[in-house]
């Protein structure tokens, strides 16, 4: 088949990938002049277990406060009316047990064996590491993180609640003085760079029927015949289907065809600062549980990324934030980064759904599918979600269920 792909974020570039596997013939259209420019430039680089990564589903992880000095999210400026009706239906999905959180982390752990494969297959080298620490700084902190583990146990996740000591064994960087009641071991997390990863892998696709259309915005997805309308043509380009991986301006494409997603952009915001002194910097990755802050090791560098909020795209820089990043890493790891040079501060946004879990498969319209709305897990799920998507094209069952994940519960 002849397949479009509108967006070359780490979802577009898996879609892409996998989609020219089966033998399409597929081109991917971005707005930017080159993959992984937007959501996916920075991120923390968590992959699986996903649940207890920062947001990554409803009444996982933390409270929702809004407001105060302890505000989990922050609100600036005028919030829009779509943007109030996504936050009351994500505080509900907190009550509510029907957040698909056991099926989400399926999806991280199904996408995990599968970046695993593509990373054999192309030996791609993304400064990768494993084995995750959630540090706990109070008894009160496992205490909120339980129905999390639950979850993960379930799924046959390996993980170990640990004391405090065990844990600096583990992280020996780790500030003696940081005030430490325990930590959940995860051997088997992985962490690496998801812009690195994208462009390694675009490289893989090259001579396999993909071709990138950089610098090229689409302004209309066409259904019926299905194709799409390149900003400043007039004519629509007409393909056999449509895969939708917009990250968050996908939303804003669907309304012309009669669908709506509520999808929200969640900002956080991460700073990459080169190494100062490996012993004293992570070694994989860890996440502060009550901060909603993780600090990852990403080849000679160290990232810190979290906050959270809803504000415009071109909002400035939130400095109180940032220096929360910062004080974090010095409380864990003092002296592991150089923060007086070559560090890269960047603020992105999460495609949030409300309920945390993205959006795959066929959209209703025909020829559209969608693969779109990772929230706070687009690294730690696109690999899973792009072969799911591959395989539902080809009319084949996914490897993994996705009950729960269509666009059929909006
Ligand atoms: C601070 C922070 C930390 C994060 N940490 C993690 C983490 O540790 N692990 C994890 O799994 N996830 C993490 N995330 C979430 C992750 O970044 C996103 O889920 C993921 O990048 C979404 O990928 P995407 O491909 O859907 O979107 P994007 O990367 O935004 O890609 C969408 C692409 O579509 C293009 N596009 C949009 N509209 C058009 C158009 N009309 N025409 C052409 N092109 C278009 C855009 O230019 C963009 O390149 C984090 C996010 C933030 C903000």
């Amino acid at each position: 088949m002849k397949i479009a792909i509108v967006g070359a974020g780490i979802v577009g570039v898996t879609t892409a990938y996998e989609l020219a596997s089966d033998g399409h013939e597929v081109t991917v259209f971005e707005q930017r002049s080159a993959a992984a420019e937007e959501a996916s430039f920075a991120t923390a680089g968590l992959l699986a277990p996903h649940l207890l990564s920062p947001w990554a589903a409803p009444g996982f992880g933390h409270a929702l406060r809004l407001i105060g000095p302890h505000a989990t999210l922050r609100l600036s400026g005028g919030l829009s009316r779509a943007n109030w009706a996504w936050l009351s239906r994500w505080r509900s999905a907190t009550h509510a047990s029907s957040a698909p959180a056991a099926a989400l982390e399926r999806l991280a752990q199904y996408s995990q064996s599968r970046l695993q494969t593509l990373v054999h297959r192309h030996e791609l080298d993304f400064e990768a590491s494993e084995g995750r620490l959630v540090l706990l700084r109070t008894e009160q902190e496992r205490d909120l993180l339980q129905p999390a583990l639950q979850v993960l146990r379930d799924s046959g996740v390996a993980l170990r609640e640990v004391t405090a000591n065990v844990a600096r064994q583990i992280e020996p960087g780790l500030s003696p003085e940081a005030p430490l009641a325990g930590a959940i071991h995860l051997p088997d997390a992985r962490a690496g760079n998801c812009r690195l990863f994208a462009q390694l892998l675009r490289q893989g696709t090259q001579g396999s029927g993909v071709r990138f259309a950089f610098n090229t915005r689409i302004d209309r997805i066409g259904a019926n015949p299905a194709g799409v309308v390149v900003q400043g043509e007039p004519d629509l380009r007409r393909f056999d289907a449509v895969v939708l991986c917009a990250g968050t301006a996908s939303a804003a494409l669907l309304p012309a065809l009669g669908l709506r997603l509520p999808m929200a952009a969640v900002y956080g915001y991460s700073v990459s600062a080169p190494l100062r002194e490996s012993t004293h910097a992570p070694q994989a990755s860890v996440v502060d549980a009550a901060q909603q802050i993780s600090i990852t090791r990403l080849g000679q560098r160290v990232r810190i990324a979290g906050g959270a909020e809803l504000a415009g795209a071109d909002a400035e820089h939130h400095t109180a934030t940032l220096q929360r990043l910062y004080r974090t890493l010095n409380d864990w790891f003092p002296g592991g980064a150089q923060l007086s040079s070559g560090v890269q501060v960047w603020r992105g946004a999460r495609p949030l759904l409300p309920d945390g879990a993205p959006v795959v498969g066929a959209s209703g319209v025909p020829g559209l599918w969608l693969n779109t709305g990772h929230g706070a897990g687009g690294w730690a799920l696109a690999c899973g979600t792009a072969r799911a998507v591959a395989d539902l094209i080809a009319q084949r069952a996914p490897e993994v269920p996705l009950d729960g994940l269509g666009m059929r519960r909006f």
